[in-house]
């Protein structure tokens, strides 16, 4: 036993699925057509540097980040694709100048930001920057009625600025309920960005579809797309499962098994109850590693040994516990939480969220491994 690993929770992540995924999605798109792809929030859980280094060897145009911290560590490992920053502050536009970073210009006081640094910043070439267009999404960015006042305040900087790219979110690219609403984003988005490009007099690189977008309105593709959930092989309307590969598999080891009499209660608050003999397994995860409490009695199931161990009793913080009556296993035995048999789009439904959110929630201390 003790050359057994226990307690080993690991997140496997495989850099070739990665790259068959993204070239599923360059197959939608005209060879000319960019791609962004987000590696926000640790690369969807995956691990942004990794996953930073495989699509910067396989050429993608820019990758998009939340935060300006984001940015310059990917820089500071090496990473030299143009990143773009979705939710910067002011108080950062040094560092992004300083590290190459774009910001993404998203309403009237961070122009007026913006001015102010540049009245100060003695660079003699122009600071790259997006500009947000807010078509419908409604999250951020200048709102189309705004336009002229953009305008105005762009010419002011116009010699210390290039603005490289200008873009809109869609709200519901991924639903067909929404196609109306989602074309008319697509339209309203086209004006003003045609509009802003003639002010400039310079071409911009105009994106508007995610994932979803790319498959469901790739005669919208226009300039660049911006890549995220599609790339970890997470399904999004209309694409067979078969297309893309699974990226991300969570996986632990029973780390003890008990056999309990009928009527005896498991866990915390003695929620679980054996409804009959049983044989149970404590798994080594739990919510403080990303395995939500809502997967509690029943659930969540994992898979172990090829066969479905339903969660027994309350999710603990380090711990979970699942029926392993009918499945034969020792201690040390591996065990699935998601993976090509468990999907993350199946564990999302359980709990009434969305992949994203399962995906990101793997915390900091599980391991990532790559292959
Ligand atoms: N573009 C923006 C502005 C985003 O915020 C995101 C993700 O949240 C994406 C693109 C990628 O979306 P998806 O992961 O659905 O492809």
């Amino acid at each position: 036993l003790l050359q057994r690993k226990i307690h080993s929770t690991r997140l496997e992540i495989n850099l070739d699925a990665v790259v068959h995924n993204l070239m599923f999605y360059k197959a939608q798109l005209q060879p000319s057509t960019k791609v962004m792809v987000m590696v926000k929030a640790l690369g969807y859980g995956s691990g942004k540097h990794e996953l930073a280094h495989t699509l910067q060897y396989h050429l993608v145009d820019y990758l998009g980040v939340a935060f300006a911290d984001e940015g310059v560590e990917l820089r500071e490992n090496g990473i030299r694709t143009p990143i773009m920053v979705l939710t910067p502050s002011p108080d950062s536009f040094e560092t992004m100048r300083r590290f190459q970073l774009e910001p993404e210009i998203y309403n009237l006081e961070m122009l007026e930001a913006l001015e102010d640094f540049l009245e100060e910043d003695e660079n003699e070439t122009p600071f790259a920057i997006q500009i947000n267009i807010d078509t419908g999404m409604h999250r951020l960015g200048f709102t189309v009625a705004e336009l002229p006042i953009l305008l105005e305040k762009l010419g002011k900087i116009a010699s210390k600025v290039k603005v490289t790219g200008v873009f809109t979110h869609l709200a519901g690219a991924d639903e067909e309920q929404h196609n109306n609403y989602t074309l008319n984003q697509v339209q309203e988005f086209d004006k003003v960005a045609a509009s802003i490009e003639d002010f400039l007099g310079y071409k911009v690189i105009k994106h508007c579809l995610n994932s979803a977008g790319i498959v469901r309105f790739p005669e919208h593709q226009m300039d660049m797309v911006r890549l995220g959930i599609g790339l970890h092989g997470i399904e999004v309307n209309r694409i067979k499962q078969d297309d893309l590969q699974t990226v991300a598999t969570l996986k632990s080891v029973i780390a003890q098994i008990k056999t309990i009499k009928k009527g005896e209660t498991i866990g915390y608050g003695r929620k679980g109850v054996a409804s009959k003999d049983m044989k149970i397994a404590t798994i080594g995860i739990g919510y403080a590693d990303g395995f939500n409490r809502h997967f509690s009695n029943g659930v969540g199931k994992m898979i172990i040994n090829g066969k479905i161990a339903p969660v027994i009793g309350n999710v603990c913080m380090d711990m979970t516990m699942v029926d392993i009556t009918d499945i034969n296993a020792i201690v040390g035995d591996d065990v699935v939480i998601f993976g090509e048999d468990l999907s993350i789009t199946q564990l999302a439904k359980a709990i009434d969220t969305i992949p994203y959110e399962i995906l990101t929630s793997v915390s900091s201390r599980v391991k990532r491994v790559y292959y």
